[in-house]
């Protein structure tokens, strides 16, 4: 037997987008099958959905090779219909709850994939929660409104370079993988989207090498116009600098990730 369309699902269910959850469906099983294929291969692995509402990229998952398919959904109106995609095997588990609050190593046995259509109002807490938290996903493949996927894997000297794309890529490496237009959506959003593909690095830095890299970029781009010797002032200023060999009248937007981790590793050392 043929599935309903997601859109008769809705119907059959009586269910409407609500803004406070930041609801704005894929009904297109072409692009959330996009989706999935950019997000793969999971060999098996399990993937953790943020916010399934209506299911399409969750059918897209449950069409792969993931092992297990774990959703986390804040409105509990969407948990009836989601069930619907069970054919009982345990494959399915679907969560009712805030996923700024679960802890994922309690959802997932091994390496786990996060896929997700993320609701734009938690989409980059939800991220610092993954790259920062004591979990740490295989990979991630997130869809966001494009300023934040922008403001994630820019690069020196970008406009949308600061604090997040130091964050991001310190821990993960971050790739720009699809372009959404709001049209795309039930009911389109005012801005387009654009999806992420994150993987963690090998050399990410250690928790406590993380927290003093946070302090150093919440300061410099904090004041991202002023020179490095005022804005890291709080931190030690121009000598802090000169520790990690980083002029002092630089501006937050011109220092690499690389710089950024040498000024976290000079907070560590004794001013001369
Ligand atoms: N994945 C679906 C799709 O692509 O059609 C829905 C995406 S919609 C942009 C965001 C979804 O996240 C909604 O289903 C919403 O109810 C859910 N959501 C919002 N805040 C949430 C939270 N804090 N925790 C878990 N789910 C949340």
């Amino acid at each position: 037997m043929t599935q309903p369309t997601l859109r008769e699902t809705l119907d059959a269910h009586g269910l409407s987008a609500k803004k406070s959850f930041g609801q704005h469906f894929l009904l297109d099983l072409n692009v959330t099958r996009k989706i999935v294929r950019l997000a793969g291969p999971f060999e098996g692995r399990a993937v953790i959905e943020v916010g399934p509402g209506p299911g399409g990229l969750t059918r897209a998952l449950l069409e792969s090779d993931a092992g297990r398919v774990v959703l986390v959904e804040k409105d509990p109106r969407f948990v009836p219909l989601l069930s619907e995609l069970d054919d009982g095997s345990g494959r399915l588990s679907i969560i009712q709850d805030d996923a700024l609050r679960v802890k994922e190593a309690a959802l997932v046995d091994g390496p786990a994939h996060l896929v997700s259509n993320l609701p734009y109002n938690v989409g980059t807490a939800l991220l610092i929660k993954w790259l920062t938290g004591p979990w740490t996903p295989h990979a991630l493949t997130l869809m966001f409104q494009k300023e934040v996927a922008e403001r994630i894997v820019a690069a020196p000297g970008e406009d949308a370079y600061g604090r997040l794309a130091v964050i991001a890529q310190a821990v993960c490496e971050a790739r720009l993988v699809m372009h959404l237009p709001a049209a795309a959506f039930t009911p389109p959003p005012k801005v387009a989207s654009a999806v992420v593909h994150l993987v963690p690095r090998p050399d990410r830095p250690a928790p406590e090498r993380l927290k003093r890299l946070e302090r150093v970029t919440a300061a410099a781009f904090g004041q991202r116009r002023k020179m490095l010797r005022s804005s890291l002032k709080p931190l030690g200023g121009g000598a802090l600098c000169e520790r990690a060999g980083i002029a002092p009248d630089a501006r937050a937007e011109t220092i690499d990730l690389n710089g950024f981790l040498r000024l976290a590793d000079a907070l560590d050392q004794p001013a001369r």
